[in-house]
């Protein structure tokens, strides 16, 4: 799983600081500067890093930690209130109701996972929100990509709406919008073309398609194995589209992880999802405390 290494450094100075009686601002800054370098090795931006370092160093040389009995615990606690900060905060905040119709695009480069992402979001909305879905194939220039879906449908028992005749997303989507209020769906997941490279073209066409149907939700699939380029990716996507989400995917990988957990931080949009392995199942809600828990052990 990722984030082990940046985890066992946490632990590391955790302990350090729990051993300590009491602390002085030299401890802190020790610490500080540990921490620091932890998050940089694990990729996490370093404006993001810049940030959540100032917010903990003020904090910790106030009289919240230097002050209290357990100074060592404070510090921890400061810590990990500033990482659960980072990783957007306290709640989860994906819009769905079952009283009207929910509609999700899915953004995202090219192999970021969207496709997969459809399918396995509609299969948990369905499982934990009794939602009945529709998927729909919008990825009119990738023939692979409508079939992939095609059959990820078949295996769910999910409806997928697609016309292999038409070259236009727009008309694909708007038609699926129709169908779903006309058999009775609740939750609209278009899967739409990822590109190599963000372009116009692309952009434009996910403008068009978001302006005429109104989704409810642009999540947009980042993952989470690709380092930088994954912040500015999804800070162009974002200044373009407004997204309201971000899934991450690939968390199981062995990659450092950091820079996708950077783009809450970046785009103050909160992840919803992570993606967590290759089987339909492999996902998760994402709560921020958790993962916070989970990186510092
Ligand atoms: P798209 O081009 O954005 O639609 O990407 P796909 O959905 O086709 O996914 C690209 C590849 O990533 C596929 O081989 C997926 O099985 C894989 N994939 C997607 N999500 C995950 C995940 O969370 N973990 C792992 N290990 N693989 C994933």
């Amino acid at each position: 799983m990722m984030f082990e290494g940046l985890s066992e450094k946490f632990q590391n100075v955790f302990s350090g600081m729990r051993k300590k009686g009491k602390l002085d601002e030299s401890d802190i800054k020790v610490a500080n500067r540990e921490i620091k370098l932890a998050l940089l090795e694990a990729d996490v931006n370093f404006k993001v890093v810049k940030s959540f370092t100032k917010s903990v160093s003020e904090r910790a040389k106030g009289e919240e930690v230097l002050k209290s009995l357990t100074p060592g615990q404070q510090y921890i606690k400061v810590v990990n209130e500033e990482m659960v900060k980072m990783l957007g905060g306290e709640d989860q905040k994906l819009e769905i109701s079952k009283d009207k119709l929910n509609i999700f695009m899915m953004i995202g480069l090219q192999g970021a996972g969207k496709t997969t992402t459809a399918a396995k979001i509609a299969n948990l909305l369905r499982k934990e929100a009794s939602l009945s879905p529709l998927l729909v194939a919008a990825d009119v220039y990738r023939p692979a990509a409508i079939e992939q879906l095609k059959i990820l449908g078949k295996e769910l028992n999910i409806p997928v709406y697609f016309d292999d005749a038409s070259q236009n997303p727009v008309e694909i989507a708007k038609k699926a919008k129709e169908i779903a209020t006309e058999k009775g769906h609740d939750l609209v997941i278009i899967d739409t073309a990822g590109r190599l490279q963000i372009d116009e073209t692309l952009m434009q066409e996910l403008s068009d398609i978001d302006q005429s149907i109104q989704p409810t939700e642009k999540l947009l699939v980042v993952d989470g194995m690709t380092g930088q380029e994954s912040v500015n990716v999804s800070k162009t996507f974002d200044d373009k589209l407004g997204i309201t989400g971000v899934v991450l995917t690939k968390l199981d990988g062995d990659t450092r992880g950091g820079a996708a957990l950077s783009v809450a931080y970046t785009t103050q949009k909160p992840i919803v999802f992570i993606g967590t392995g290759e089987k339909l199942s492999d996902i998760e809600s994402f709560y921020p405390d958790r993962m916070a828990s989970r990186i510092l052990g």
